[in-house]
């Protein structure tokens, strides 16, 4: 018999940014859908979970980024290093040629976790098709141009055995997560190695700079905190900007990790207020209509769930 699989209340950077900005969308993606994989579920359920599977165009160009810029990692690491332009025919072009054929056979219709879906096709918003390729193409070939020019020399002598492992998503399974205060957390640092006692988190951005990011790189520093015991002292933070050819390196001093652990509190427990009874072990939402449509309606213009809300919009 198969265990169903229970809702577990959870906090992520990403799942606060999107309840700050809208709580339907926290309803949506993390209660509306679930169990919309699932035959038998209803109409609505089933189309939450598909929307929330959705990616869009920068979306791509991120995790094409990341994958193309891990091959040239792996690759330098084996002693056989290869140019950007390799990697990139390598590693990004064949993947964002499946993601394009996939979303515009419509593959995801039967199903959605494994077939990409992207949000211009779907919504019928993608202009210029050649031209939104040819962007995306631009900017990661620039990207791991940069990082081979400005990251690589600087982390080029870790030895791969001083890596952390992380569970990323495209493994299957649980990503990277930790309990801290009682809270199931998601924190998945794209890169990180130990030296001595120290613990360097790295972060690969390849769009534009945000002050937010220093929030989001606390907290990885709690993730070494919590599942490594490495002290904030010892914790070296580092927002890579590859499309700028800039790097954020920066330490928190023990107040600023201090007020930034108040902020992630205060988020969790703002979450729990649209809990029933505010029981995050049962973590039972309150209904759909309690979790306020957006404030700024330019946040619907580009939001993956729209077609569930125009109704009410
Ligand atoms: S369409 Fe608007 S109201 Fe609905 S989830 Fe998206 S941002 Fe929120």
């Amino acid at each position: 018999m198969m265990t169903k699989l229970k809702n577990t209340f959870s906090w992520s950077f990403s799942a606060a940014a999107d309840f700050d900005e809208c709580r339907r969308r926290r309803y949506w993606s993390k209660y509306g859908m679930w169990g919309g994989w699932e035959r038998g579920a209803d109409e609505m359920t089933k189309a939450a979970y598909r929307l929330n599977k959705m990616t869009n165009r920068w979306g791509l160009m991120g995790v094409a980024t990341e994958e193309t810029i891990m091959r040239v990692l792996r690759q330098h690491q084996a002693g056989n290093p290869i140019t950007a332009d390799e990697a990139y025919e390598a590693v990004a072009r064949p993947f964002l040629i499946r993601c394009w054929k996939e979303s515009r056979a419509k593959a995801w219709q039967k199903n959605p976790k494994q077939f990409c879906c992207l949000q211009g096709h779907y919504y019928g918003t993608m202009e210029d098709e050649k031209s939104a390729i040819g962007a995306i193409r631009k900017q990661v070939l620039h990207c791991t141009a940069n990082f081979i020019d400005n990251v690589l020399p600087r982390i080029e002598q870790i030895p791969f055995e001083q890596e952390m492992r992380i569970q990323t998503p495209d493994m299957g399974g649980d990503p990277e997560n930790i309990t801290w205060n009682g809270v199931k957390m998601y924190v998945i640092p794209d890169y990180a190695y130990r030296r001595g006692n120290q613990m360097h988190i790295h972060d690969w951005k390849a769009g534009k700079i945000k002050k937010a990011h220093r929030e989001q790189l606390a907290g990885y520093a709690l993730w070494a905190e919590v599942k490594y015991h490495v002290p904030i002292e010892n914790i070296f933070l580092y927002v890579e900007y590859l499309n700028e050819g800039q790097v954020l390196p920066f330490q928190l001093t023990k107040e600023e990790f201090d007020g930034q652990k108040a902020r992630i509190e205060a988020s969790v427990a703002e979450m729990s207020e649209y809990l029933a009874d505010f029981d995050r072990k049962k973590n039972e939402p309150l209904p759909k209509e309690e979790w306020e449509l957006a404030a700024d309606p330019n946040s619907c213009k580009y939001c993956k769930f729209y077609e569930l809300c125009k109704g009410e919009l």
